[in-house]
């Protein structure tokens, strides 16, 4: 049973930590326990480590630690994902040869596969380009999608790649390259996840999901199995076990009572529970291990699928969430956005790209209606500035909710756009005004 506590202890530990460092910086958990504990870990602990290492050998070592800490953070080097191939190899090493003997035909073959599944979807995700944005094919990144004139503006330059920046792209400060669509940098997977990979990151959680909770399901079965196999009066859910009593030397041995049942105490039902653990060791940890991570994976892929349903990238989630706070404070305006050509972008474009700016993103059905922009002072930009698009007043924006994403366009049409290359929306039929007016979705409240 220690053992048992302890092994328990040390798995939902890990789990919680990874949770935390995970997603303790998401908007969503702002103010809560959640994001406390994040700045604990990520900001304090390390600032107390600073402070005492600067009074015992003035720095030294946390220096040093910092420039391990810099390279395993900021470079690209494929540690987590052999971490994370490690722990995959390993535990099916330690589970499956234990579980095989007790496994049906059909269970047999769906383990095989759930256990493939994530290595193919892993090299994929890793190895496939995200979307590198390169002289060759930014004209190809330019025609994905139109710029929203909030997020993403035409004629905006990465300086470090010396090219313009394609609508939702973003550079990735790990790999030193500007990625198309860019969502975010996983370090799991040593790569970008972009518009070329997307599909095959969100298959790779959704089987690694699956193969988590299978296994953790199916081991603690076959460990329930064994149990009940050996002592058939025990159960493990419902915990109504029940034990004989009065055996030869105890203490009800030999009086009426002896022989007959009584429900079994929780203590005593835990003694069986550990019994089945410590004859099945390598099963039980790689069981309990893939349940307790369960809920972490199902809850990345949860997290994904939400980004999916309101078409965001977790880069375009983060600057929305930085564009809701200075609406609070009242220093964003938008107005109307007129499709007059901006002469100076689409030359500038045209010329970088061949390609122009505004018109070639045909494949993208709705267009920017609105101007946002940000303001130094709270004031409205003067109406008549030609440096800004859009015509008409400057409309004070209060909430995201008066906003419209560009981006997104239905649940199944958002996922078709990751899973089909180059998808074509079908509207085609539809008149050319009903197109431009189709309703939107608004960007979350967050
Ligand atoms: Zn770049
Ligand atoms: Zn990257």
């Amino acid at each position: 049973m220690g053992i048992l506590a302890k092994m328990a202890g040390v798995v939902l530990a890990i789990s919680l930590m990874t949770f935390i460092i995970f997603f303790g910086r998401l908007p969503i958990f702002r103010r809560t326990p959640i994001a406390w504990l994040y700045s604990f870990f990520v900001v304090h602990i390390p600032n107390g480590v600073l402070a005492l290492d600067r009074r015992l050998t003035g720095g030294k070592f946390t220096s040093s630690l910092q420039r391990f800490g810099s390279f395993m953070m900021n470079d690209k080097h494929p540690t987590i994902l052999i971490f994370f191939l490690v722990l995959l190899v390993g535990s099916e090493y330690m589970a499956v040869p234990s579980a095989w003997p007790y496994l049906s035909g059909v269970k047999r073959i769906a383990v095989v596969v759930m256990c493939t599944l994530p290595y193919v979807f892993l090299y994929l995700a890793a190895y496939s380009d995200p979307g590198t944005v390169a002289l060759g094919s930014l004209k190809h990144h330019l025609s994905l999608y139109p710029y929203d004139y909030a997020l993403f503006h035409p004629g905006a330059r990465c300086y470090t790649c010396n090219l313009l920046k394609p609508p939702r792209s973003k550079h990735c400060p790990v790999c030193k390259r500007c990625v198309g669509r860019l969502d975010h940098h996983c370090i799991f997977i040593n790569n970008c996840v972009g518009v070329g990979n997307h599909h095959w990151f969100l298959l790779l959680l959704l089987s690694t999901a699956i193969l988590a909770s299978y296994g953790g399901w199916t081991g603690m079965g076959l460990i329930r199995d064994r149990v009940v196999e050996r002592f058939p009066t025990w159960s493990l859910w419902p915990w109504r076990a029940y034990e004989v009593v009065g055996g030869a030397g105890t203490a009800l041995a030999n009086t009426p009572l002896a022989g007959t049942s009584r429900k079994m105490s929780f203590d005593t039902w835990l003694i069986y529970l550990s019994w089945g653990f410590k004859n099945f060791i390598h099963l039980a940890s790689v069981s309990l291990l893939g349940l307790l991570i369960s809920p972490l994976v199902w809850g990345l892929l949860a997290y994904n699928l939400w980004n999916v349903w309101t078409g965001q990238t977790t880069n375009e989630s983060l600057k929305w969430s930085d564009w809701k706070c200075d609406m609070e404070d009242g220093f964003v305006y938008k107005r109307r956005m007129s499709h007059e050509r901006r002469p100076v972008v689409v030359a500038a474009t045209r010329e970088a790209s061949g390609t122009d700016p505004l018109t070639s993103s045909t494949r993208w059905p709705v267009e920017a209606e609105h101007v946002l922009v940000r303001t130094e002072d709270g004031n409205p930009p003067a109406p008549n500035n030609k440096d800004l698009p859009g015509v008409g007043e400057w409309e004070r924006v209060w909430t995201l909710r008066d906003v419209e994403n560009l981006y997104d366009l239905g649940f199944w049409n958002n996922l078709k756009e990751i899973f089909i290359p180059n998808y074509q929306f079908n509207t085609r039929g539809l008149p050319a005004a009903e197109r431009r007016g189709r309703p939107r979705k608004r960007v979350p409240r967050k």
